[in-house]
């Protein structure tokens, strides 16, 4: 049997906003976040803006409870412990934070399901306030990738797991950090982008830039449904068989948006 790797953005992939601005508009941030985001980058914001909750007197546990109350489909949460029991691994890339994800994967039961989470870090100081540093520390060195904000590029950590990877990779994610990663999926993995988000459209520009398959989905419930199609599919190849969509077995049900997605390839 083969097995395969599901790699997922986190915001708008797993859980159904945007965690960052979840919680600054939840603890009523929002005006000052959007002042500032011009002038710096958004993951150097999100630590300046832990500072200014910090002094507006909330705490790490008003951000903890505003994180367990973000919206996450419960097909998204059946989907995972499913994929996990057929076998794969399953990770996370995300230009969230630690805490942030951790903290809403643990409320909803799912943060052992997971064998690695790629992140931006972060930690309480002593004086109780978060902060969040980024995943390539940019003032050490520049990560050279044109697409990616300069604290994280999805592409260079994806490219490092399909170096050490047999196993098929299949990716989920909305963003526009989303992009660089499904450039260097290869033939054997899979894309699943979130249909009518950026990044969605970015590889609409151009659908012949990716190797990979590329399945659309729209929302949680469809997101679930193909990503365990995919994995039935994949799961019952032999283990260095082609996993092509064309050859599904007539015994597997085809969902209407596998052909939808599929008219995304020329
Ligand atoms: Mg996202
Ligand atoms: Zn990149």
């Amino acid at each position: 049997m083969a097995s395969a790797v599901v790699v997922f953005d986190f915001d708008k992939t797993i859980i159904d906003c945007d965690s960052d601005n979840w919680v600054v508009e939840a603890l009523g941030a929002d005006d000052l976040f959007n002042l500032l985001l011009p002038t710096m980058p958004w993951n150097s914001l999100m630590d300046h803006m832990m500072a200014e909750l910090h002094a507006m007197g909330k705490s790490i546990e008003d951000i903890s409870r505003v994180l367990k109350a973000a919206p996450i489909h419960p097909s998204v949460v059946t989907c995972i412990k499913s994929a996990h029991a057929l076998g794969c691994e399953l990770r996370i890339v995300s230009d969230a934070n630690a805490l942030f994800i951790e903290t809403i994967l643990e409320h909803h039961g799912l943060l052992g399901f997971f064998s690695e989470i790629a992140t931006n870090p972060s930690y309480v100081d002593e004086e109780g306030r978060l902060r969040i540093l980024p995943y390539h520390d940019f003032n050490k060195s520049d990560h050279g990738c044109p697409l990616c904000p300069p604290n994280m590029c999805k592409g260079k950590i994806i490219e490092g797991a399909i170096q050490r990877e047999e196993r098929k990779i299949i990716y989920l994610g909305d963003g526009k950090g989303d992009y660089c990663p499904s450039l260097r999926l290869r033939e054997v993995d899979f894309f699943m982008p979130r249909k009518d988000f950026p990044c969605w459209e970015l590889i609409c520009e151009d659908p012949s830039a990716l190797k990979s398959q590329v399945l659309e989905w729209r929302y949680g419930e469809e997101q679930g449904e193909l990503l365990l199609e995919v994995i039935t599919i994949i799961v019952q190849q032999p283990a260095s068989g082609e996993c092509k969509l064309e050859s599904i077995p007539p015994a597997v049900p085809t969902y209407k948006s596998l052909g939808r997605a599929l008219a995304l390839r020329p």
